[in-house]
């Protein structure tokens, strides 16, 4: 095919195209984006090769590198997109090896037949290593697409290899590639059902990234528990009859500002975490913790009734008043005060829950803080845990 055939300037146009919108992606830190981005340039600068030939074994040399080159970083943007391990070094010593195979075939026997043969196995199986590799792991539908269509470029490149190889007899001259039954097949099959592939890619990274910044912005970065927002979501998503019996806490450390003043804002901040660590032991796997202030957090514990709230809610001041701060490099107890109700069935049950449990916090505090103060929906009674004690 010649230069002035249009067919020749599809591909490189379109997996050029697909690189950039990768790397936009990349600029949004999507770390999979780069080898994306990477692997579609390749192959845009392959087919620019095969179009635009400069000496046979020059040529073949660089586009068999190229594809291999593509194969290995969609690869790693295969791995890299489910989680799995990237293999570095077992595909790197993969491709030492087809480097090898390549220049003895393309300089010593300078044969075409083998050098596409090879290029298309090599590909072939770098690619669909991976998609082995993460075929288990893609459960949306736009990642179980990505598979597929990752395993039809690797079955293209198969059938094409066997049919060229083993079921014709084409020239196995080097110069004879640009305008071979091969290359126009190579052409055919990338822009009809390969480009599939780059637009699925595209789709997954970029849901992907969606979701992800989706997640960070109901996230909080210090403490990684969720943010008002993600804590709001979650009430959003769950339904009030599974709300009751449950439980609404709120959290406050003692006197942060002397901390802050004393040790300075680092320390404070890891002061912070501390505490958000206790609270993920203590309530994670039962219910939601959020971080919704500086020094203020807030949980809320389904199914649970509101002596046995308390009852953790005070293993928690217990726990986090015991803590060793040596490592900060101070040795004073610091404390913090709890609120504690119950979600009823009324309307709007969540705020009114943590509203009453605010006004506990605030009576823990009046009262002298490092305490749980329980407040029911019925009655304005608030039992008082100081010290492991109890009072009215
Ligand atoms: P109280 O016992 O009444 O709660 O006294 P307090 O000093 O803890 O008072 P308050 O809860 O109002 O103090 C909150 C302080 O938390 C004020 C602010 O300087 C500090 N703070 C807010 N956000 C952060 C943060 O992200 N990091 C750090 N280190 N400090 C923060
Ligand atoms: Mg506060
Ligand atoms: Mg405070």
């Amino acid at each position: 095919m010649g230069t002035s055939n249009l067919i020749v300037y599809v591909p490189p146009t379109l997996f050029g195209i697909v690189a950039l919108a990768f790397l936009l992606l990349w600029q949004l830190k999507i770390i999979s984006a780069w080898q994306w981005s990477a692997g579609f340039a390749q192959t845009a600068a392959g087919f620019v090769l095969s179009t635009f030939s400069t000496e046979p074994s020059f040529d073949a040399f660089n586009s068999g590198l190229i594809f291999i080159g593509a194969a290995y970083c969609y690869g790693s943007g295969l791995l890299i997109h489910f989680g799995v391990r990237r293999m570095r070094m077992e595909r790197g010593l993969f491709v030492a090896a087809y480097t090898l195979a390549l220049a003895y075939l393309v300089f010593v026997q300078q044969s075409l037949v083998y050098q596409l043969f090879l290029t298309d196995a090599g590909f072939a199986f770098l690619l669909g290593l991976a998609v082995f590799m993460v075929a288990g792991r893609a459960s949306r539908p736009v990642d179980i697409a990505l598979v597929a269509a990752s395993a039809v470029v690797v079955l293209d490149s198969v059938v094409r290899t066997t049919y060229f190889t083993f079921f014709t007899t084409s020239s196995d001259n080097l110069s004879d590639f640009a305008d071979s039954a091969y290359n126009l097949a190579v052409h055919i099959t990338t822009i009809t059902v390969c480009m599939i592939f780059p637009f699925t890619a595209l789709g997954a990274i970029a849901s992907a990234a969606i979701e992800r910044h989706r997640e960070d912005a109901e996230r909080d970065p210090l403490t990684g528990l969720l943010n008002r927002r993600g804590f709001e979501k979650v009430f959003e998503k769950s339904l009030p009859l599974e709300a009751v019996p449950g439980a609404a806490m709120v959290f406050d450390i003692d006197h942060f500002k002397r901390v802050n003043d004393s040790y300075g804002h680092a320390v404070g901040d890891k002061v912070i975490v501390a505490l958000a660590n206790d609270l993920e032991r203590i309530f994670g796997a039962a219910g939601y913790v959020a971080r919704v202030g500086g020094e203020e957090f807030v949980a809320f514990i389904p199914g649970v009734m509101l002596q046995d709230a308390s009852s953790l809610a005070n293993m928690l001041r217990i726990s986090f008043g015991g803590r060793d701060w040596a490592k900060l490099g101070f040795t004073n107890r610091i404390t913090v005060s709890i609120g504690v109700s119950e979600v009823t069935l009324e309307e709007r049950a969540m705020e009114h829950a943590f509203l009453r449990a605010d006004g506990a916090l605030y009576s823990a505090k009046a009262a002298g803080r490092n305490a749980v103060v329980i407040k029911d929906a019925t009655s304005a009674k608030t039992p008082f845990q100081q010290d492991g004690r109890r009072r009215l």
